[in-house]
């Protein structure tokens, strides 16, 4: 039987265990990709502290690229030694959202979880399944997914920055790029400056934004996220927010991302933005949490209050977008990586992102 190493989740508030799994081989339309590089996200972290349920015990790591290592039968578009970009959602092809284009809303998907799209697993340990998040799993040295999950990268685009366009970048730059309300030359303010918050930035950025306010409640953060095109930065722990965006633009931004994923953060993005203004929520709150928006404020100042999933629209498509600014020198994704792990060091890599250090953090496998 295939063996790879891998981090396993087996239960909210403890570590992850480093072990040796039986992998199958890649079924119908699947293939095996041997994994360069995984993101440190905070939607891994949510399962680990249990404000958010995923079935166990699961591989977690959903942002990643990686080699083609070998494929399934009816797989034509990939093969061995191809280097790709994993996509968290895969799409079916089949429900109607993947059918209009939206493949960022499969149904399917969504139903099947962890599972392949057959219905079944392909990790063992001691003949006990075990899950991969998002039919993906990256904090594994090798991974089976849907030949639907892989985009194949360009040469020029290396694996570090590669492997954040998996998640954080497309689902920042995707949130501000891809609503009707985005145009050059509007006021944007983006609360909470993770890898998702800083790429929002870097999308306000290429959409040629004019004031672009960052806010958060550490100030290393505020300034890191100068790097990336803030024009205002404001600690909200030691200033009210909403009166120094009014101070800097007038009447409010028109647009307004919540990227941490609170309600009382999206009360605030509502607030700061001005008449027809649109707030986005792009960061997954705790289940269960609410926003307690002022009603009066949203009907007659005529704002909109909108969700927005992994960049809005097929991640095929936003990764082609991305990867073009990239290229065209607009973007610096590269400088949102600041630390490195081995994967032996994960637990070490969570405990940095608790504490709410610069940037992204990043495995990096040796290959
Ligand atoms: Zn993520
Ligand atoms: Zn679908």
């Amino acid at each position: 039987m295939f063996k790879t190493k891998a981090a396993v989740l087996y239960e909210a508030k403890k570590p992850l265990q480093i072990e040796t799994l039986n992998q199958e081989e890649p079924r119908h339309g699947e293939v095996r990709v041997r994994t360069s590089v995984a993101g440190i996200c905070a939607s891994d972290h949510h399962y680990m502290i249990g404000d958010n349920k995923m079935p166990m015990p699961v591989v977690l790591g959903h942002e990643g690229s990686g080699y083609v290592d070998s494929v399934g039968p009816g797989v034509q578009n990939f093969k061995p030694r191809d280097r790709v970009i994993t996509a968290f959602i895969s799409g079916c092809a089949n429900c109607s959202y993947c059918l209009s284009g939206f493949v960022n809303l499969c149904t399917t998907s969504t139903a099947l979880n962890t599972k392949q799209y057959d219905g079944t697993l392909r990790l063992k340990k001691n003949g006990n399944s075990i899950h991969q998040m998002q039919k993906l799993g990256l904090f594994s040295e090798y991974l089976i997914c849907p030949q639907q999950s892989l985009y194949l990268l360009p040469d020029e685009v290396p694996m570090d920055v590669a492997a954040l366009i998996g998640c954080c970048v497309t689902t920042g730059v995707g949130a501000v790029l891809n609503q009707q309300a985005s145009k050059p030359g509007i006021d944007i303010v983006v609360f909470g400056l993770g890898g998702v918050g800083l790429s929002a930035i870097m999308g306000a950025k290429i959409l040629n934004c004019n004031n672009i306010i960052a806010v958060d409640i550490k100030d290393h953060k505020l300034e890191f996220a100068m790097k990336f095109g803030a024009t205002h930065t404001i600690n909200s722990s030691k200033s009210d927010p909403i009166k120094e965006i009014m101070s800097i633009t007038g009447n409010g931004v028109d647009m307004a991302f919540d990227t941490f994923g609170r309600g009382s953060v999206t009360n605030q993005a509502i607030e700061a933005t001005k008449r027809k203004g649109t707030t986005v929520i792009v960061g997954l709150a705790p289940i269960g949490d609410t926003v307690n928006a002022d009603m009066i404020g949203l009907c007659r100042d005529q704002k909109t209050l909108i969700g927005s999933f992994y960049g809005s629209i097929s991640p095929h498509e936003s990764f082609k977008q991305i990867i073009k600014h990239y290229l065209k020198g607009e973007i610096d994704i590269r400088a949102l990586v600041e630390r490195t792990y081995k994967l032996d060091q994960i637990n070490e890599a969570f405990n940095d992102l608790e504490n709410g250090l610069d940037g992204r953090g990043i495995i990096i496998y040796p290959n």
